[in-house]
């Protein structure tokens, strides 16, 4: 079972950090750093910040390919429809109510489940839409 951390620290995220699709990764977790071992290379270092910030920048970056295609009024606030411009993926719910953003999406439940908070890349596509980057933007509005 995946924790807070290893859902964090994943071999995916590293991946994305590494720009490494496809070679083999070790990770293991240190206090503020996460040791890595890719493939035919050196071992290395990755801070956690790193990982915490490129867990928030890909959602960002994924969301620039969304568009919120409607919104109504759900029981606590404004739900948006938010999808990707291919058919073949599902559409989901984004209901924004003061400053809590829920989705219908699998890794907001995740999030929510290891953080006890959460903004997706449906979430932050809704953000984008309302006219925020950032959740702490939109807090700030
Ligand atoms: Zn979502």
């Amino acid at each position: 079972m995946q924790t807070s951390n290893t859902f964090l620290y994943s071999a995916a995220a590293t991946r994305r950090l590494l720009a490494n699709a496809t070679r083999t990764i070790q990770i293991r977790e240190f206090f503020y750093v996460v040791w890595v071992w890719v493939k035919g290379q050196r071992p290395t270092f990755i801070s956690k910040r790193r990982y915490k910030t490129e867990f928030v920048a890909s959602r960002q970056r994924a969301a620039r390919a969304l568009q919120v295609i409607s919104q109504h009024h759900g029981y606590f606030g404004i739900v948006y429809t938010v999808t990707s411009s291919q058919p073949a993926q599902p559409a989901y719910q984004v209901e924004v109510a003061g400053t809590h953003i829920a989705c219908t999406c699998e890794d907001w439940a995740n999030q929510i489940d290891r953080f006890g908070k959460a903004v997706c890349k449906h979430g932050y596509a809704t953000l984008q839409h309302l006219g925020h980057e950032t959740l702490a933007a939109y807090l700030n509005r």
